[in-house]
């Protein structure tokens, strides 16, 4: 697969009717972004716990059937369904025990049943299973009248996994649950990608660190630490540069060093116009980066492309509005997707969005997206509903610290009355 150049995308752009960076809908420029991201190739193995959170190098084949024996689902008796008395009471004489991960040897004749306990190895003679709270016992007899049909309660050889099929295939990414289906296959270690390299900072003249004192008309950085807890999330290695002022020789030095260290580099704020413009030059000397204002809300501007950190190497860049919600937004909304395609998944499955209640009035305008900070809650009935998280302003991070969802209002949607159903987009477990 070839991927096209930016520079090749940027002659042309002005020539595709419906581009315009200066309204860029959301979709559009997911897509834009999707087109450039070549996956890391190389792998590693690593034991199967550690693969938790990254993504298949290979497919995982089944090399046995799972489970293994056709076995019993249920503690109960076990008898061939011919011995059913249909419309009466059926009586068999138990001749012997299963348990869990034993067999029974012997014969079973008709009439004769076994006692089996759940995961004990179907005998060869039988085909059903009757859960033990249906049975009467009568000595070394049980009886029921309320008969099972044929192979209840039976969990067939290969019924979850098949000898030689593909279990998990390449580009899979790893959930507790495929952890758990890879050791039921006694599999120990397995190919995962090599974990991506991600380096950011923050810039900005007005911003200090954590342990300076605050001067007046400055800020402390708070963008290098929501994109360190989102980075995290993702199991990706974090290379943090720290908060750099609007010096353009700083800047320049500091996004070569990211290029050269890391897969994507990832800056926060100086990408807005009437900016400080270092980044934008900066950018152009050493890169190809598209600048948008997307259509939505918060998160206007965005910047994506590729810098060349040294003759030999290209980082991906992503230039994230300054704002700090708007910070988490545009992570969520684009970055998020192609981290996870350049992690090695090559179609990571969209985020779902639900449709809820909402119980307050919005105020919003159509011609943009608008992601809303939400909480979902539940009545006094017991159906959620969700409503905005107080004042939505791009700055005010305490609006996505209270939220565990976004509101989601696409371009065609306007002010919002109470009671309306919109679209939600949980945050809990995204990244
Ligand atoms: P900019 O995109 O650089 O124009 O920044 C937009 C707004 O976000 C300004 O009010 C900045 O002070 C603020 N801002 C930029 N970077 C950060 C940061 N790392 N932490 C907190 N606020 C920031
Ligand atoms: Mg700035």
């Amino acid at each position: 697969m070839t991927t096209p150049s930016i520079a090749s995308f940027i002659n042309n752009a002005s020539y595709q009717d419906d581009y315009d960076p200066n309204s860029m809908p959301v979709a559009k420029a997911r897509h834009f972004i999707k087109q450039f991201l070549s996956p890391v190739i190389e792998s590693e193995i690593v034991e199967l716990r550690a693969s938790l959170g990254r993504v298949l190098a290979a497919d995982i084949l089944s090399p046995a059937n799972v489970p293994n024996y056709d076995n019993s689902a249920m503690d109960g008796y076990t008898f061939n369904a011919d011995d059913i008395n249909v419309g009466s009471t059926t009586r068999l004489k138990v001749i012997g025990k299963v348990f869990a991960g034993k067999s029974f040897t012997g014969e079973i004749a008709r009439g004769e049943c076994v006692r089996i306990m759940t995961g004990g190895m179907m005998p060869a003679d039988v085909d059903t299973v009757i859960v033990q709270e249906k049975v009467s016992t009568d000595g070394e007899y049980i009886t029921f009248t309320e008969a099972p049909k044929r192979a209840m309660n039976v969990r067939y050889a290969g019924e979850d996994l098949q000898l030689g099929k593909t279990v998990l295939a390449a580009g899979h990414l790893m959930h507790p649950a495929d952890l758990g289906l890879i050791a039921s296959l006694g599999i120990g270690e397995v190919a995962v990608y090599r974990k991506l390299k991600v380096a950011f900072f923050s810039t900005g003249d007005e911003l200090a660190s954590i342990g300076q004192d605050l001067k007046t008309g400055q800020v402390y950085d708070s963008n290098r630490y929501t994109l360190y807890g989102m980075l995290l999330s993702m199991g990706v290695e974090m290379i943090d540069l720290g908060a750099i002022a609007d010096d353009p020789e700083l800047l320049e030095k500091t996004l070569l060093e990211a290029s050269k260290l890391a897969d994507v580099v990832i800056t926060s704020g100086g990408v807005s116009v009437g900016e400080a413009d270092y980044m934008k030059l900066l950018l152009a000397k050493h890169g190809q980066v598209m600048f948008w204002k997307i259509a939505m809300k918060p998160g206007r501007p965005l910047a994506y492309g590729k810098i060349q950190g040294s003759p030999t190497k290209i980082a991906h860049y992503f230039g994230l509005p300054g704002n700090p919600v708007a910070v988490m937004v545009t992570f969520y909304q684009f970055v998020r997707e192609a981290l996870l395609v350049l992690m090695g998944q090559p179609n990571p499955p969209a985020l779902p969005l639900f449709k809820v209640e909402c119980t307050q009035p919005i105020r919003k305008l159509t011609g943009r997206t608008e992601f809303q900070r939400g909480l979902l809650f539940a009545d006094t009935d017991g159906n959620w509903k969700v409503k905005p998280t107080g004042a939505q302003g791009s700055a005010i991070l305490s609006s996505m610290s209270l939220a565990n969802c976004f509101i989601v209002l696409d371009e065609s949607i306007g002010n919002v009355d109470a009671g309306t159903m919109v679209q939600v987009q949980v945050l809990d477990g995204i990244v």
